[in-house]
C-alpha cells in the first residue's frame, strides 16, 4: 500500500523537523515548502493526500493566499497552523478553503488526531455510492460533487462532508452538536463557530439569496436542516 503523502508548508525549520519526523514515524511520506510559491507548486506538481499550511509565511504569498490558489485546481484537505487565536483568522482560513485548524503552539498528539479526522471524512467523503435530489441540487456521491441545475458547483471536501451529513436526514433538525461530531469528531461539538462559518460558506454556494435560504434552514438554538424547497 502506497504511503500518504503529507506536504508540511513552513518556514520555521524547528517546527517542520517536529512534524516531519513524527509524521515519518506514523508511516506517512512528506514533502516541505519553505514558502507560498514553492507550497503552490508542490502542491500542483506532488499531489499529497493532505496539506499542513501554516498562515505566516516568507514572501509574497501567505497561508491564506496559498490555500486559495490550490483551491481553484485541488480538494486535497488542508489544515493551516498558525500562531494567531482570533476568531475572524480561523473564518477567514474556512473561506479560504481549509478544512481545519490548529493554533500554535499544538501538541504532536493533537496534530496527528487532527490528520485522521481530516482523511477519515474526506476519505469516506470519496466512497459514498449513487446520488440524492433536492429541489435543483443534485449530491453526487460517487463523485463526492455537488449539480445545481446540471451545472457542477465546487466544494471543499468538508463542505461536502456537511451537505452530506444534511442530506442523510433531509427535513429533520440536526442539532449543532451532532452536525459537529458527525463532520468534525466528537471533540468539536462545541465550536459552533466552525459550523456557522461553514454553513454561511455553503449557502453562499447553493442559495439564490443566501441571506434568505430555501435549501439550508436554521433553527435558532436548534440547528439546521436541509430541506427540498417543495416542503415548506
Ligand atoms: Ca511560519
Amino acid at each position: 500500500m502506497k504511503n500518504l503523502l503529507i506536504l508540511v508548508v513552513e518556514d520555521e525549520k524547528r517546527i517542520v523537523r517536529l512534524v516531519e519526523t513524527n509524521l515519518k514515524a506514523q508511516g506517512y511520506a512528506t514533502l516541505c515548502a519553505g514558502n507560498g510559491i514553492e507550497a503552490v507548486k508542490k502542491a500542483a506538481t506532488n499531489n499529497p493526500d493532505l496539506i499542513i499550511l501554516d498562515i505566516l509565511l516568507p514572501g509574497e504569498l501567505d497561508g491564506y493566499d496559498v490555500c486559495r490558489r490550490i483551491r481553484t485546481f485541488s480538494k486535497v484537505p488542508i489544515i493551516m497552523l498558525t500562531a494567531k487565536t482570533q476568531e475572524t483568522d480561523k473564518v477567514e482560513g474556512f473561506n479560504a478553503g481549509a478544512d481545519d485548524y490548529l493554533t500554535k503552539p499544538f501538541s504532536v498528539q493533537e496534530l496527528l488526531a487532527r490528520i485522521q479526522a481530516v482523511l477519515r471524512r474526506t476519505g469516506e467523503a470519496n466512497t459514498k455510492p449513487s446520488s440524492v435530489n433536492f429541489g435543483e441540487l443534485e449530491l453526487d456521491y460517487t463523485q463526492a460533487c455537488l449539480f445545481i441545475a446540471g451545472q457542477k458547483v465546487e466544494l471543499t471536501a468538508t463542505e461536502y462532508r456537511l451537505l452530506y451529513e444534511m442530506a442523510q436526514r433531509p427535513n429533520q433538525v440536526l442539532s449543532h452538536e451532532d452536525l459537529l461530531s458527525r463532520v468534525w469528531g466528537s471533540d468539536y461539538r462545541d465550536e459552533r463557530d466552525y459550523l456557522r462559518a461553514y454553513i454561511w460558506h455553503l449557502r453562499k454556494k447553493i442559495e439564490t439569496n443566501p441571506s434568505e435560504p430555501q435549501y439550508i434552514v436554521s433553527r435558532p438554538g436548534l440547528g439546521y436542516m436541509l430541506v427540498s424547497p417543495a416542503h415548506q
